[in-house]
């Protein structure tokens, strides 16, 4: 097997999407309050159709458990989630828990480790990484008692930015951002405040408890290592983080990047330009845009991008 797998993405409407995913993409979203394109997904709550090939029609989920060797890891689930996320309004200030917790407390589910490539945000974009609270005697306080200016500090964001969110991350996207979002597979959020927003009359289920529970106290930033790792005239693959899960890496290709010898599948999202796409051993080649999602599998060891695009690349690590 060597050819690519495209996706179909999936979409999901929320109290703070947009329409971005049309204007931008070219999605044929569901309405104008359209929050999230799971874009490569295997989670049974969007569970992505393979578009073209051998494989088409099916979705993920079972290309995965019935081709365990394009892809060679192993897991009892496709580990991760690639998603678009577009805020017209804040999302809920909200936390995921690790592996452990989630395990115990969320029917098994993965825990939910997560990082943002900012795609585009508005002149004055800010993001919620961290908060305030020293200890969690402290850190109850603030919940219980609603003191959220001084538990939360926004931070300002730029088109570009990465950021990397450990389990137990108080963190928000708010308005006028639009985020390409790596994950563990998991959809296990607990939610600390949601500004008292309606959701057909009624406020959205808050989870305070579970929230002090696994919220890291104090806050510890994370970096994350934006080390180039290819670079070809004009053309690069950095390495922007590196973690338990998975590494993601942003690549520029202006003119060709080649691969060789990939030991892992890759999942890639084209975030910019076009392009195309061959695979040693194939004589097709595949056209690339802006907007595409796709895997290449373990047993394409050796391809080529060309063309003038990014892409955010990413690979499941074992664990
Ligand atoms: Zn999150």
């Amino acid at each position: 097997m060597n050819e690519p797998v495209f996706l179909k993405p999936v979409f999901k409407q929320m109290i703070w999407g947009g329409n971005r995913m049309r204007n931008e993409y070219g999605y044929d979203i569901p309405g104008d309050d359209t929050g999230e394109c799971w874009a490569i997904s295997a989670h049974p709550n969007g569970d992505c159709v393979v578009d073209g090939g051998e494989f088409d029609g099916m979705h993920l989920s079972e290309l995965y458990k019935t081709h365990p060797e394009l892809f060679g890891d192993n897991k009892e689930r496709f580990p991760l989630l690639v998603k678009i996320i577009d805020a017209k309004a804040d999302l809920s200030i909200q936390v995921h828990p690790d592996d452990k917790y989630a395990f115990e407390h969320e029917n098994g589910s993965y825990g939910k480790t997560e990082c943002w490539y900012i795609l585009d945000c508005d002149k004055d974009a800010e993001i919620i990484i961290g908060h305030n609270a020293k200890t969690k005697e402290e850190l109850a306080d603030m919940i219980n008692n609603g003191r959220w200016d001084d538990l939360i500090t926004p931070r300002p964001i730029k088109k570009g930015d990465f950021f990397q969110i450990e389990p137990g991350t108080v963190h928000a996207i708010k308005k006028g951002t639009l985020i390409l979002e790596t994950q563990q597979s998991s959809d296990v959020t607990y939610r600390l405040y949601d500004y008292g927003r309606l959701q057909n009359g009624k406020p959205r289920e808050l989870h305070l408890k579970q929230s002090i529970d696994v919220i890291t106290c104090p806050h510890v930033d994370r970096g994350t290592e934006h080390e180039v790792l290819i670079e070809v005239e004009d053309s690069k693959v950095e390495e922007l983080v590196d973690c338990k899960f998975y590494k993601v890496y942003k690549c520029d290709c202006f003119g060709t990047l080649t691969f060789t010898d990939s030991t892992n599948y890759r999942l890639f999202s084209v975030i910019e330009g076009q392009g195309n796409l061959s695979v040693t051993g194939s004589e097709k080649k595949y056209e690339l845009k802006k907007g595409m999602h796709f895997i290449i599998p373990k047993t394409c060891t050796d391809f080529v991008l060309s063309g003038e695009m990014s892409l955010i690349m990413s690979e499941s690590k074992a664990s």
